[in-house]
């Protein structure tokens, strides 16, 4: 599904030097290097505070503490989406309250969110899933009316641009009031091991998070509160601070990739390939409003187990992202949840196929795995 090998072997020359010289300097934990790299993540995303940990699971509960949000509080998430989002909030012992998603961008439905509010609502959790920016202004409007928190899971959308409705750009994470990130070795910007981060505008929440992630110390061996140890080591650092300089690059060829996939499967009547807000459709030169973390078909009328038997017969690499319902995970049952909730999610997992994604992608890679899927699809009528 990536190719991390290729795109290695092009930044060889720069991330090798980096990591050595964390070897030499042995500061590998909080060394110069992670404050470099938070630095320009900073700069890039156009946010204030950047705290980095030690994943995207980890930022996703720091964030979460550092709201100070209370067992029994009512958390909204979408129900399609990696269980890491649910995880947290059940850990937290937070009342996790999973809501269908919008069946064209597969993002958390704004109806349903809505609905879902109760006096015990404290907070809602945008994933911007495969890549695509979630409704934010909506979100950010509902959360305002209802004085909610929103926490931005943007593990699958860093470097995308979010469209308000006046037309002016803010990047996914620097939208809410906090949000989460990981750089986990596929994601978007990966590292070479585990890593995540924690982004935010406000700087007394910045200051909270900052002493959450290091024991609940604000001043050492003075623990003000329950904290954790989260970290993200100098040497990931070293490799990500060499990476996000061509960010906007890798995020480039996804969408070229994405675009060569879509004209493929344009207009077919069984593929329904993925689109983004209206105003660009999802593939655009102009923005990075779709970072293409997945390129996600809904098939209509397709055997997909046998889709799936035939493209691995070829060799081709896909996923099924994701296959069960959260709210129909063993883990999150919750007897208040009733199945019409969820039509939608029900229908995409039954549906939905990723096709490989990744930076290196060429021509002749994508006509194969384009071309094996058509060959399957119309054969099968
Ligand atoms: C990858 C991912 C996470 C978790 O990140 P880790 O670094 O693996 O802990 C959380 N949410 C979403 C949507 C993800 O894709």
């Amino acid at each position: 599904m990536v190719d991390l090998q290729s795109q290695y072997s092009k930044i060889k020359a720069v991330v090798d030097p980096s990591i050595q010289e964390v070897m030499d300097s042995a500061a590998f934990i909080n060394g110069p290097k992670v404050r470099q790299f938070q630095s320009n993540l900073e700069n890039y995303l156009d946010v204030k505070h950047v705290i980095p940990c030690a994943n995207g699971t980890d930022a996703l509960q720091i964030a979460m503490m550092g709201l100070g949000l209370k067992p029994g509080d009512e958390v909204i998430t979408a129900d399609f989406t990696f269980a890491a989002t649910v995880e947290v909030i059940a850990l937290l012992q937070l009342t996790p309250v999973l809501v269908d998603v919008d069946p064209v961008t597969f993002n958390i439905d704004i109806e349903a969110i809505e609905k879902a509010i109760t006096s015990k609502t404290k907070a809602i959790v945008p994933v911007h899933l495969f890549g695509l920016a979630a409704e934010m202004d909506a979100i950010m409007a509902i959360a305002k009316k209802h004085n909610l928190y929103v926490i931005e899971d943007n593990a699958q959308g860093i470097g995308a641009d979010y469209t308000h409705t006046d037309g002016s750009k803010t990047k996914t994470g620097a939208i809410g009031h906090v949000a989460s990130t990981s750089f986990f070795p596929s994601k978007n910007l990966g590292c070479y091991g585990d890593g995540g981060a924690i982004f935010t505008n406000d700087d007394d929440l910045a200051h909270t998070i900052r002493g959450i992630v290091n024991h609940g110390m604000y001043k050492r061996y003075h623990h003000d509160v329950v904290g954790v140890n989260s970290r993200l080591d100098s040497i990931q650092a070293a490799v990500l601070d060499a990476k996000l300089p061509h960010l906007d690059d890798y995020n480039k060829a996804r969408r070229a990739a994405a675009a060569k996939y879509t004209s493929a499967f344009k207009d077919h009547p069984k593929i329904v390939t993925p689109t983004g807000r209206t105003q660009c459709e999802g593939i655009c030169d102009t923005c990075d409003c779709h970072v293409f973390h997945q390129y996600t078909l809904n098939l209509i009328g397709v055997d997909r187990n046998e889709l799936v038997a035939h493209l691995q017969e070829n060799n081709i690499p896909c996923g099924v992202y994701y296959p069960i319902p959260l709210h129909l995970q063993k883990a999150y049952q919750d007897e208040r949840y009733n199945e019409d909730d969820f039509r939608i999610t029900n229908q995409l997992v039954e549906s939905v196929i990723s096709l490989p994604m990744h930076t290196e992608l060429d021509d002749e890679q994508i006509d194969f795995i384009t071309s094996t899927v058509l060959n399957f699809i119309n054969k099968e009528q």
